[in-house]
């Protein structure tokens, strides 16, 4: 699943195509990807929408058209975004081949799950909407297992879908305070359970959880309760900067994740525990392990970590 610096990388990549863009027609394949809107409606709603900005909340990637209405999108396990310019014709096999990227970077932008339909000839047979823009170009959205949706929303609608989501951790009012107040407010939770919960912080995921728990050298499955002011301040400091060296690495490779072009993100020579089980610690030498916790897989080291 795309965390929060996959996400905030396609929006900033698609942000370099998109803007300015008038949708031409909107096709669905699936309609539970566009609802509550029916597929007849949400297209006759999107045509001749003119691309202004694009912004993330949390997870979700939002386009904002000219006016007062926005597509909110969420990828969920497997959604993917592909956008192809009208220079390049539908090949059989859309290239990622190293010199055509570096030749014409904004031709095929492509984020999200990283299965084998990202790279084949789009539409696959998992494009469950598919966007045309009046200059030729497509934007296409691609689910495998069918969790993630595109919404057509006005502003109150938009208030409404992220009302619940919880403090964005790169804004500044995400502070010591506020995240000791969440663990106070939760004492028998686990650091791993209210770091996972968005509804209390937004947009940080499995991957960026065990890494800023290294970091400030906390065990994930520590108790809230037993966590002091100073090692929450320290875990603090350490998702902020987690997420920001990601976000300048354009992300992190993982099974449900590519950045933009196809390519993997840049962040994992970065991961100290995520994905390095039995791999030594890179502080201390000892391996790395990994447990179920919070209903996911779980990656510390046993002597760094208390
Ligand atoms: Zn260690």
């Amino acid at each position: 699943m795309p965390e929060l610096p996959e996400v905030e990388t396609i929006k900033r990549e698609l942000a370099k195509v998109l803007i300015s863009k008038k949708i031409k027609s909107a096709e669905v394949f699936w309609y539970k990807t566009v609802a509550p809107l029916s597929p007849p409606e949400f297209s006759k709603q999107t045509k001749n929408k003119v691309v202004s900005s694009l912004e993330r909340q949390a997870k979700i990637l939002i386009i904002n058209f000219s006016g007062t209405t926005s597509l909110a999108i969420h990828l969920k396990m497997t959604g993917q975004l592909i956008y192809v310019a009208n220079k390049r014709p539908l090949a059989s096999k859309l290239s990622f081949d190293k010199n055509i990227i570096s030749r014409t970077p904004l031709d095929i932008i492509a984020g999200g799950h990283p299965n084998s339909q990202m790279t084949e000839k789009q539409p696959s047979k998992y494009t469950r909407l598919i966007f045309e823009f009046t200059d030729g170009s497509h934007l296409y959205f691609n689910d495998l297992r069918k969790f993630g949706w595109v919404r057509l929303v006005d502003d109150s609608q938009l208030k409404d879908l992220t009302r619940h989501i919880g403090v964005e951790p790169l804004s500044k009012i995400f502070t010591d305070q506020v995240l000791i107040d969440i663990f106070k407010k939760y004492p028998n939770r686990t650091v791993k359970q209210i770091l996972m919960d968005q509804t209390l912080i937004a947009g940080i995921g499995n991957i960026y959880c065990d890494e800023a728990c290294f970091i400030a050298k906390i065990l994930p499955t520590r108790k809230s309760s037993a966590t002091k002011s100073n090692q929450i301040k320290k875990l603090r400091e350490s998702i902020v900067a987690v997420l920001k060296l990601s976000i300048q690495k354009k992300g992190t490779s993982s099974r449900n994740y590519r950045r933009s072009n196809g390519e993997p993100g840049g962040f994992v020579p970065h991961l100290n525990v995520y994905g390095r089980t039995s791999e030594p610690c890179k502080i201390c030498g000892q391996k790395i392990k990994k447990i179920k916790h919070a209903g996911r897989g779980t990656h510390f080291c046993d002597r760094c970590q208390k």
